[in-house]
């Protein structure tokens, strides 16, 4: 494999004199017409689009990406201030339904360049291979078109390119990462003292966090706002590991630029472009091929809200598979108490964690499991959380007050996929006189059961290392699916290169395409999975 630098030489295009953003790349960036004929035009430039986007220009095509939201400048838009940072999240209206509804905000969606790992917290271990065909292996959920080891060598380089820095993994396929593991905070330190007292094994990292000077990035300070960007630049995402590359191998990144409908040709049932709002103008890019990266709930709308006389229920929906199979991991969060001071925001909110139980165990009753990683919210996040239990008024403030005391651990379940959790078009418009979108989501009794092993395990490490008192609420974190990948089209929307069945200049590379959530973060997967159909595409386009 070339060096790193060889493949993308993002870090190093980054200025090396204290600020944050190259504004000269911006300012020179290639520009396309709107009535150019471009290669590819993608929408999204978060996990999956901007993978895409950087890997394409590096092949010579002519590509640009539009993004609903603002082009970020670390120095300029990044406050380190829980609430000062409303703005890096998609906050446009959306229905929620179902037994089960899922809060939609801060916790699960982002808004301009650089997507949701703007501000994602930063963990990035991958998928394990039993992922791939949960089904085949335990009964449930779905099988993937592809296997581990086809992703494998996708991992490898993304980790190399954020990059990822943390012990030696034993789980899954076990794996070594670039760089040695952080230092642990007091969170952290906490999670092994009860893991090892009950025989759990944990480990520190993977976080994509530069340890050490990478390129132009410094090391991480260890401040804790990972999660409302990180000013340092230490955190990867994004913005600053493959757009600095994409816009120097003269890709064009269009900020500001809602994307409302895919065209397409009435005659071939080919895409033409994307029509787009920009400034408060309605625009045509028209381009030979278009690839959709805009996250998993606006991803399946925009496919709905493209319906046209061949697609009259929406682009690829002639098997009702759009917006099906929307996954949200199931993450119950479990804080103790300690007498000594804990500080757990010191460190990146994710360290510590094990996936001991992410793989079926036969005894338990439940398919399929869970991983547990040390999560430190902040102070608004963490009165969110005692408020959750019920605690208002004299008793919210006494907890507040006694914030540093606190240890705090989250699982990720591997809530299973059903064709009942989807994205439809509600009667409500949005700011654009577009359909938003309704998210029904209800739970199944695996998940139930799977919620309630998790916190059995967080509360009894916290109670092994010490804590005096115990408090969880249950919550979701990351959503995927709804544009699936499958062997045909009966049973998803796009085959294991992210290539539309229906639509054969249609692609869609974000987390939408997941058929299976695992139960590890999906970033690392999103932008290995985006990797690997963007060197499907660019051999195509050379043969
Ligand atoms: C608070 C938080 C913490 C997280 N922590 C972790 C973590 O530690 N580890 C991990 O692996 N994952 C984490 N995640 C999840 C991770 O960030 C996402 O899974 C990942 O970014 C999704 O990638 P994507 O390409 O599907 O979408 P995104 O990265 O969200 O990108 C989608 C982009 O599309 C744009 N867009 C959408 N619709 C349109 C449209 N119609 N026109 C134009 N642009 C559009 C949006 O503005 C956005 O920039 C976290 C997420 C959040 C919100
Ligand atoms: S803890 Fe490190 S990675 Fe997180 S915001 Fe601070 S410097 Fe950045």
């Amino acid at each position: 494999m070339p060096g790193v630098r060889d493949r993308n030489e993002s870090a190093w295009l980054l200025p090396n004199d204290g600020s944050r953003t190259n504004h000269r790349l911006r300012a020179d960036m290639r520009r396309f017409a709107d009535t150019d004929e471009i290669d590819l035009v993608i929408v999204g430039c978060g996990a999956g689009g901007s993978v895409l986007l950087q890997r394409l220009a590096r092949a010579g095509w002519r590509v640009a990406a539009l993004d609903a939201g603002p082009f970020w400048d670390p120095d300029a838009d990044w406050v380190s201030d829980e609430a000062g940072s409303h703005r890096l999240y998609w906050t446009d209206p959306r229905v929620i339904s179902g037994t089960d509804p899922v809060p939609m905000g801060s916790n699960n969606s982002g808004r301009g360049v650089g997507g949701s790992m703007v501000h994602y917290a930063g963990y990035t271990p991958r998928f394990h291979p039993s992922d791939f065909a949960t089904l085949a292996r335990d009964g449930v959920g779905a099988d993937w078109p592809l296997a581990y080891p086809e992703l494998r060598p996708y991992y490898e380089q993304i980790e190399q390119e954020l990059p990822v820095a943390g012990e030696r993994w034993p789980w899954g396929d076990p794996h070594g990462y670039p760089y040695r593991p952080h230092p642990v905070g007091g969170n952290g330190e906490i999670f092994l003292r009860g893991a090892r007292a009950l025989g759990i094994e944990a480990r520190v990292g993977p976080v994509a966090i530069a340890n050490g000077r990478f390129g132009n990035r410094p090391h991480c300070i260890y401040r804790g706002f990972c999660l409302q960007g990180c000013k340092v630049n230490a955190k990867a995402s994004p913005l600053i590991t493959h757009v600095p590359d994409a816009l120097a191998h003269g890709a064009e990144v269009r900020a500001d630029s809602m994307v409302t409908r895919i065209a397409i040709d009435r005659e071939s049932g080919r895409a033409l472009g994307v029509h787009y709002v920009r400034d408060g103008r309605e625009r045509f890019q028209r381009a030979a091929m278009v690839a959709v990266a805009g996250y998993s709930i606006e991803t399946p709308r925009l496919l709905l809200n493209s319906a046209c006389s061949r697609f009259p229920d929406g682009v690829g929906n002639d098997f009702d598979q759009v917006g099906r199979y929307l996954m949200v991991q199931g993450a119950p969060q479990t804080a103790g108490r300690f007498d000594a001071e804990v500080r757990m925001y010191k460190a990146p909110p994710p360290e510590v964690s094990t996936e001991q139980f992410y793989e079926t165990d036969p005894a338990r009753d439940f398919r399929r499991g869970f991983s547990i990683q040390t999560v430190s919210p902040l102070p608004i996040t963490w009165a969110e959380h005692v408020a959750a239990q019920g605690h208002w008024g004299g008793a919210l403030r006494e907890y507040m007050s006694d914030y540093v005391h606190w240890a705090c651990l989250g699982a990720l379940c591997e809530f299973l996929p059903q064709p009942g959790n989807r994205v439809t078009l509600a009667e409500e418009k949005d700011r654009y006189g577009l359909p938003v979108a309704d998210f029904s989501y209800s739970q199944c009794d695996n998940d139930r059961a799977q919620a309630k092993a998790a916190q059995s395990v967080m509360e009894d490490i916290l109670h092994a290392a010490g804590a005096d008192e115990v408090i969880t609420i249950q919550r979701y974190a990351h959503l995927v699916g709804g544009a699936r990948m499958a062997r045909d089209q009966y049973s998803g929307v796009v085959d294991q290169f992210c290539r539309s069945f229906a639509v054969p200049n249609l692609y869609i590379t974000d987390g939408s395409v997941l058929p299976t959530q695992g139960a590890a973060n999906p970033a690392l997967t999103i932008m290995a999975v985006a990797a690997r159909a963007a060197g499907h595409l660019a051999a195509r386009a050379g043969r």
